[in-house]
């Protein structure tokens, strides 16, 4: 007998048990992690939560996984696991543990921009706050497919690392909202294209992050293009992934021709640098 068929009948003799692995195990505010479940084909139900927000599971090699996000704003601590299994003979299965989230360090950044770009006339607030609130409305919409595959791919191909995720904002003096995004310098025009594969959510022209485009990569998951010259895509449109979507620019508020790329995870801000290193197999 060979040794590939003795492991196969072991296997089959074994009762399923629900294995469980973290990636990274430890976290920090801004990082994206993937949690696997191994052992379990066809099970019937998959459920489960981090730090009391669903995980949405997704059939995944030969078992099922979920990306998990922690906000940049998240405080350091111990977040409670928890994942609920139907097995394929209708068994349930349940595991729970903790992960760990640890500081991080941003920068602190101190820009001077124009007045009109920061003390808002009441007509542009309400614009800004109406601009928000669509967004806050949209990255809250979880499309039940997932569309996104394999590795997601830097957005613009320039040797610029990328920078200012999670600054601390200090803008004419006074404290604002922490920056949520990466920034690309870029000459004017460069390509932008879609990280990964999905839905074009959002073509628009906002007041702060000027000619944009979201795509939702479906469970929860959407990438943000800001200040672009101009998009090449429509709100509906299926991309995939590395497509062009548009091209880099100023637009907005921005003090030079950059790509602002940001993601949300099931409303967390994440680090898109941190998506980008996930280890994702096709
Ligand atoms: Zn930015």
């Amino acid at each position: 007998m060979s040794l590939a068929v003795l492991l196969a009948l072991l296997v089959s003799a074994a009762p399923m048990t629900l294995s469980v692995r973290w990636e990274p195990r430890v976290l920090h505010p801004g990082d994206a992690a993937m949690v696997f479940l191994t052992g379990l084909p066809d099970s019937k139900i998959v459920e489960g939560s981090l730090a009391g927000q669903p995980l949405t599971f997704f059939p995944y090699g030969d078992g099922y996984a979920a990306l998990a996000g922690m906000d940049l704003e998240v405080k350091p601590g111990t977040v409670t696991w928890r994942v609920g299994v139907v097995d394929a003979g209708g068994r349930p299965l349940k595991a729970s543990g903790t992960l760990q989230v640890r500081g991080r360090k941003f920068p602190v950044q101190r820009l001077t921009l124009p007045k009109e770009m920061v003390e808002l006339d009441a007509p542009t607030l309400r614009r800004v706050e109406e601009e928000s609130k669509h967004l806050r409305t949209l990255y809250a919409t979880i499309s039940p497919e997932r569309f996104w595959r394999g590795r997601f791919t830097k957005p613009v191909g320039v040797s610029d690392p990328g920078d200012g995720f999670g600054a601390r904002r200090i803008i004419n003096g006074l404290v604002r909202a922490p920056h949520a995004g990466v920034d690309y310098s870029a000459d004017a025009g460069t390509p932008v294209v879609a990280a990964n594969a999905g839905r074009v959510a959002l073509v628009g022209e906002y007041f702060f992050p000027g000619r944009l485009v979201v795509i939702d990569h479906g469970l929860g998951l959407y990438t943000l293009y800001f200040h672009l010259e101009r998009a090449d895509v429509a709100e509906g449109d299926r991309v995939e992934r590395v497509q062009i979507i548009g091209r880099v620019g100023s637009s907005g508020r921005a003090t030079g021709p950059h790509l602002h790329f940001a993601a949300h995870l099931r409303q967390a801000r994440i680090d898109p640098a941190g998506l980008l290193q996930l280890k994702l197999p096709e």
